[in-house]
């Protein structure tokens, strides 16, 4: 009896054996998908999903489309948007009212849950490729995603 489990237990080492060449070998004949980064740097192309920094899109007139409406900084997990809003007078109406003045985005803290964007109800902020977020001072992680003097793309629709 004890010479049968003998055996047995090597027949299965042996099959374990196997099982475990077989997936080396296959791994040494698959082709490779090993990044050379950073030498691949210039031709690197990231998949269309990838969340790799916050943008505020801009038009040629400078215009984007957020509304400073708040919702993104409110459903942001951990502060990483502060955004301040300032009146403008509306000259189609001769009222008050708000506007972005800055839209600060902490690329430090980001956590790229992307809850930002997917709330946002204007589509005024996504996603660019880039991945390359090293600086030498911390406060250089904070960026302000509206650009000088620009304004509300809806804004300027309604004023024509
Ligand atoms: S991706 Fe998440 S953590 Fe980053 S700014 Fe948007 S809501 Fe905040
Ligand atoms: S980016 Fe979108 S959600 Fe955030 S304040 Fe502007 S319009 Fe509102």
């Amino acid at each position: 009896m004890k010479v049968i489990t003998y055996i047995s237990n090597v027949a299965v080492g042996i099959f374990r054996l196997m099982q475990g060449m077989y997936v080396a070998m296959l791994q040494m004949i698959r082709p490779k998908v090993t990044e050379q980064y950073p030498e691949n740097r210039g031709k690197k192309e990231q998949f269309e999903r990838f969340r790799g920094e916050l943008i505020m899109p801009h038009d040629e007139n400078n215009q984007h489309q957020c509304t400073a409406c708040k919702i993104c900084e409110t459903n942001c997990p951990n502060g990483t948007l502060q955004i301040t809003v300032k009146s403008v007078l509306d000259e189609a109406t001769g009222k008050e009212k708000k506007a972005l003045d800055t839209y600060l985005y902490d690329i430090g803290s980001c956590i790229f849950c992307a809850l930002c964007t997917q709330s946002c109800p204007q589509n005024a902020i996504e996603w660019t490729p880039q991945f390359e977020h090293s600086v030498y001072t911390q406060g250089k992680l904070v960026k302000q995603l509206n650009k000088e003097g620009s304004s509300l793309k809806s804004k300027v629709k309604s004023d024509k």
